[in-house]
């Protein structure tokens, strides 16, 4: 049995690997971007948002295009060993962007390029770079055109490509699908360093291989994304529950409604009863002007409360009244706690900004740059119901000093063509324990790691229906387990596009072959 969700410890063949004379390789790679010897250990590439992992790159290089991409990957294949991690913004949580003694592509360097706004059949659409945070994608489409995507994270400081990778979820999956349900073609530097423009028409294996693909297919320099108008302004409200069952009752209902008679985002996470200020009442609230009362909580009720979190878009054009109207007809279906009902009007691009401000307010505190022992989790909706009594009930009643997101999807919205692997049934919830650490004061890294490790354990042991999101394991017999019957089809796509297993060594599935 191989370990997960562990600090990872270096294999002994790895420290006896030959060191490539990065030198010479520099002096034959022509190549319009730049090159840093990152050779003592310091600076991005050896670091990202986990905080948990550091491993020596042999040098980090700045593309300025996809021809570079391809230079730097053809470079490698011609050394026995030598790797390469394209690193999107560094938000991984385990190492996912880094290679131990190999090549780090930095697609920020990239970012600039492409921003093309095309009409296909009638409908807008935005070429943009890989290596372009979702921010300036939103911010750009915007002010420049009026136009924004569809489908979002809830933090927007993420490269398209780091995203399109994994899959790219928040409120508005329910509706549009993942991210990796709202882009129609890409151009990808596969790990043979070709490079190659796909659709679902055109180089569909690679195409459907790269979405959710942890970087194993191909490093994604461009991503034609759908575009729709952007909405003025949002009601954004939050309810709170006492009852898991209303929950989960209330929250499947919103997502399974028609467009257009739903909200434009729906959420949830679990709270604290208390008025632990990281994981209590105060979590609640948007503005200084809400109180939120505990009277009005049931007697009885457990050590956790529940909450949905919704936001209806709409146009300053649009008359207040039918806002009102159509917020209070979908809240009055719901079966919250009376007057635990908080909500705010906020413009559309202060909404998606939402985390960017706690973001500040970490980085003021000093915790924005610790370590975070994060765990995300697909469940079944047939299983959450007893993930709930197991884990948010025991595991995690106290809280995580962050975030525990909790809300449905449907798996209609996803093409089970992508790389991405999900649980069974037609709905599904992702689980997110967003834990922040501020040892001395908390508890040590280690021991956090080890409660998400008993988290997943319980999952196990109970045979509940689920799959890791932005999974990580340490062997291929875990990422076997993790594919189950898909295993064969990504070790295909492994052996058609990246035969060497030259890229994102990080995801630790496959190793250098020669
Ligand atoms: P990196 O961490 O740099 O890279 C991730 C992986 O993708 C690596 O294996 C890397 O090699 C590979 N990769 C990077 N760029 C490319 C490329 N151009 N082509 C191919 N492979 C590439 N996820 C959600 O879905 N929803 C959320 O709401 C959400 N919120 C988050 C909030 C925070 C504060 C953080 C830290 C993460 C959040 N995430 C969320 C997770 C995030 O989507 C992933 O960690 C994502 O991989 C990070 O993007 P990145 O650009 O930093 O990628």
């Amino acid at each position: 049995e191989c370990l997960e969700l562990e600090r990872f410890v270096q294999d002994n063949d790895v420290e006896s690997k030959p060191v490539d004379d990065i030198s010479s390789i520099c002096k034959s790679l022509d190549l319009k971007g730049s090159i840093d010897c990152v050779c003592d250990g310091s600076g991005i590439a050896a670091k990202d948002f986990g905080g948990m992992q550091s491993v020596r790159a042999l040098a980090l290089i700045r593309p300025a295009g996809a021809e570079d991409v391809a230079l730097i990957v053809k470079a490698a294949a011609l050394s026995p060993n030598l790797t390469v991690a394209a690193r999107g913004n560094g938000h991984s949580i385990n190492g996912q962007a880094m290679a131990d003694g190999g090549l780090v592509i930095d697609m920020r360097s990239t970012k600039e390029n492409h921003f093309k706004l095309l009409t296909i059949n009638g409908s807008p659409y935005i070429d943009v770079s890989g290596g372009a945070l979702w921010e300036d994608v939103l911010k750009r489409c915007v002010s420049e055109f009026g136009l924004a995507p569809r489908s979002w994270t809830d933090y927007l400081n993420l490269t398209v490509g780091g995203t399109l990778s994994n899959a790219g979820i928040s409120g508005q999956t329910f509706r549009y699908g993942p991210q990796t349900s709202n882009v129609t073609e890409l151009e990808v530097v596969t790990g043979k360093g070709d490079i190659i423009t796909c659709s679902e028409t055109e180089n569909s294996e690679l195409f459907f291989g790269v979405l959710g693909g942890l970087g194993q297919f191909g490093i994604i320099t461009r991503a034609r994304i759908l575009l729709q108008p952007a909405p003025d302004m949002a009601r954004w409200v939050r309810v709170v529950y006492a009852d898991f069952e209303d929950f989960s009752r209330d929250v499947e209902f919103l997502v399974s409604l028609p467009a257009g008679e739903s909200f434009d985002y729906v959420e949830g996470f679990v709270l604290v009863n208390s008025d632990d200020l990281v994981n209590g009442w105060p979590q609640v609230p948007m503005d200084p002007t809400h109180k939120f009362d505990p009277t009005l909580i049931p007697p009885n009720t457990g050590s956790v409360l529940y909450c949905i979190e919704v936001v209806l878009n709409y146009r300053k054009t649009d008359p207040p009244s039918t806002v009102d109207e159509a917020v209070s007809r979908l809240l009055g279906q719901l079966a919250f706690v009376k007057g635990l009902k908080f909500e705010v009007d906020v413009s559309y691009a202060e909404f998606l900004l939402r985390v960017k401000a706690q973001e500040e307010v970490a980085k003021a505190n000093g915790i924005w740059d610790n370590p975070h022992p994060w765990l995300n989790l697909f469940i079944s909706k047939s299983h959450i119901a007893d993930f709930d009594q197991a884990v948010f009930k025991k595991l995690v009643k106290d809280g995580v000093g962050g975030p525990m997101l909790v809300y449905p999807m449907l798996r209609n919205k996803w093409d089970n063509r992508t790389s991405v692997v999900l649980p069974e049934g037609d709905i599904f919830y992702i689980v997110a324990f967003l834990r922040s650490t501020v040892y001395p004061k908390g508890p040590e890294v280690e021991k956090l790691v080890a409660k998400n490790r008993e988290i997943v354990q319980v999952c196990r042991e109970k045979g509940l229906d689920f799959k890791l999101y932005l999974p990580q394991y340490q062997c291929q017999e875990d990422w076997k387990r993790h594919f189950g019957n898909q295993w064969s089809r990504f070790e295909e796509r492994k052996r058609v596009f990246d035969p060497m297993a030259i890229l994102a060594p990080g995801q630790k599935i496959f190793k250098r072959r020669v």
